[in-house]
């Protein structure tokens, strides 16, 4: 898939905003990688199969969340408590930067990883953005993505999933009444972001309806070709 290359690089120097300036993280380097889908639609059970298959770091927006609302002298605490149990979008500013301080953690961390090596880094951001501004930011600010993974079910499906999770995650969004509200902001502000990537042809949308082995296995052949495609470190130059 060459054509995300030439994306990636016309995204970097295409931006028109007045006072713009790079990504914290080089996209020649660092692979960002969206997963995106309803609540329940597998996010979670894929990308953990995706860092055994590939080396990524899967970092979910929402367990991050989870961990500051957790966290003993956060001051975000209580307004991400109540955003996940109404099933609304955290400002964007502090998913963003719980983000970006992991994705740096992880850059220093796995330094000593092959795969990792010369500031390379794969990541895979699970649950976000699940808003336009968002995705714009994160791009913007942060690094240019070079992939959607979408996990498309219907409804029953993920409702039939989340109760079930329910019953042992200890999530206080794992509930009905949480549950259709988060289908809702799903359809009002997430599938617009998923359409504009589609527009940008930087989606792969798999159904995810099936078992975790077949939905697995489709996330497989994707992900491999996405790889093989995208050249790193001094490749990208010595193509141009
Ligand atoms: N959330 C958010 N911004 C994000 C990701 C998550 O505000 O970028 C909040 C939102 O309230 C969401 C909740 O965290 O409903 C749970 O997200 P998670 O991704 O854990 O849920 P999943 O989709 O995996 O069931
Ligand atoms: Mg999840």
């Amino acid at each position: 898939m060459p054509a995300i290359i030439d994306k990636i690089t016309n995204a970097l120097h295409s931006s028109d905003s007045t006072a713009s300036s790079a990504p914290a993280f080089d996209p020649s380097k660092v692979t960002v990688i969206y997963v995106l889908g309803g609540p329940g639609a597998g996010k979670g059970t894929q990308s953990a199969r995706l860092v055994s298959d590939f080396g990524f770091c899967h970092l979910s927006a929402g367990d991050l969340l989870r961990a500051e609302q957790n966290r003993e002298g956060s001051e975000y605490g209580s307004l991400i408590r109540t955003h996940i149990k109404e099933g609304t979008v955290v400002p964007m500013e502090v998913t963003i930067k719980l983000l970006q301080n992991a994705m740096k953690a992880a850059l220093q961390d796995k330094a000593a990883d092959p795969l990792w090596a010369n500031g390379r880094g794969l990541f895979l951001i699970d649950g976000f953005p699940r808003k336009m501004d968002q995705a714009l930011k994160f791009d913007e600010d942060v690094c240019p993505s070079s992939l959607v993974l979408f996990y498309a079910t219907t409804e029953e499906v993920m409702l039939g999933r989340l109760l079930e999770r329910g019953k042992t995650s200890g999530r206080e969004d794992d509930n009905v009444e949480s549950i259709k509200k988060r289908f809702r902001t799903y359809n009002e502000q997430t599938m617009p972001v998923i359409n504009h990537y589609k527009a940008l042809n930087q989606v792969a949308e798999i159904d995810s309806s099936g078992t975790v082995e077949e939905v697995h296995d489709q996330t497989y052949k994707t992900i491999s070709k996405l790889l093989a495609a995208k050249p790193h470190d001094g490749a990208a130059e010595a193509q141009a």
